[in-house]
């Protein structure tokens, strides 16, 4: 490995190569291992998708799920997201990853659909290199015809730093997908360059409350008071709001009062593998919520 590693670096100009120190030198062996691992992954059928509930504040039900990727490695582990979806990006293999997750979500959402299950939406997230391919539409609408998805239960999740390189291509884009019957979110809204212009350009339908705001609620009033605004902004707008990261009774108490639609977060559940969030969804467990709804509300 420190040969690749050495290799890498001489790639890189040889004027770098008297800047390469100890540390560097770990965390280029760590992102070489985790490249050539990751390329491998797919056909070792490595990935699993967690899905966690997005559940709607005035009734407690579950109304949506977000897919989120797990790399299950044989010597590694389970490797979370923040690991390998960066080596991805950089490597051009996220757009091969985030094709097989659009696939199985809709896949699995509609088997779930099948089963007599509530009729839910999912949400799967959109890396920017997947965002700049040409077929991504395209791709999207194979995937729907290929699984039978209604169009309307799947949701694309972007972030704000997608639109900022070219506005008019992201514009185009945007409407092409909105064409296609799918809904699309804003995620991590509030942490992005934003440019509030661009919300009233956008096809967008859900603002997706970022969870840095909602962890702050409670000890700290400037991100009380930007949550308010954002919840307050989405429904000027007629988009719907979620916050993500709701991990307390009083976040979820705050988000309620001020109208917030949906919360996603561990206060109700964590991300679960498919047959777990099925039992969840087959017993409509909303015992965490319940307990803080006014009594009768859900009667
Ligand atoms: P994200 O899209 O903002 O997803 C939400 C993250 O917050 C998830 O982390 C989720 O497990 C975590 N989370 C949910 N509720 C709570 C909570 O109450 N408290 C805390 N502390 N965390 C909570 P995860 O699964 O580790 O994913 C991290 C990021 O990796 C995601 O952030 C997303 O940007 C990216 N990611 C995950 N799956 C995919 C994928 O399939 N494709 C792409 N392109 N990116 C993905
Ligand atoms: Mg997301
Ligand atoms: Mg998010
Ligand atoms: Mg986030």
């Amino acid at each position: 490995h420190a040969d690749i590693a050495m290799y890498r670096a001489k790639k890189l100009g040889r004027d770098n190569f008297q800047f390469y120190t100890p540390a560097m030198n770990e965390e280029a062996m760590e992102r070489v291992r985790i490249e050539s691992a990751l390329r491998c992954a797919l056909e070792r059928d490595e990935f699993v998708l967690h899905y966690q509930p997005q559940v709607d504040l005035a009734s407690g039900e579950i109304v949506g799920m977000e897919a989120l990727i797990r790399w299950q490695h044989p010597e590694m582990g389970m490797v979370a997201p923040d690991r390998f979806i960066g080596v991805a990006e950089e490597t051009g293999l996220i757009v091969q990853i985030g094709a097989w997750v659009m696939r199985e979500a809709c896949r699995q959402n509609r088997a779930w659909h099948d089963a007599g299950l509530a009729r839910l939406r999912v949400a799967v997230n959109l890396s920017a290199r997947q965002f700049g391919a040409t077929n991504l539409v395209a791709d999207i609408r194979a995937v729907l015809a290929e699984t039978g998805l209604a169009p309307g239960c799947l949701e694309i999740e972007l972030t704000e730093s997608l639109f900022m390189s070219d506005v008019s291509l992201a514009v185009e884009l945007l409407h092409a997908m909105k064409a296609l019957g799918v809904k699309l979110s804003i995620d991590d809204f509030g942490t992005g360059y934003s440019s509030l212009s661009y919300l009233s350009r956008f096809p967008i339908d859900v603002l997706k409350i970022d969870r840095s705001f909602v962890a702050a609620i409670a000890r700290d009033s400037n991100d009380a008071a930007i949550v308010a605004s954002i919840i307050a902004l989405a429904h000027n707008l007629k988009l719907s709001v979620i916050a993500e990261g709701v991990e307390t009774a009083e976040q979820l108490d705050y988000l309620r009062r001020r109208g917030c639609d949906q919360m996603q977060g561990y206060f109700f559940s964590r991300p679960l593998p498919a047959a777990e969030f099925e039992q969840l969804l087959r017993k409509q467990c909303r015992l965490p919520l319940l307990a803080t709804l006014d009594e009768g509300a859900l009667a």
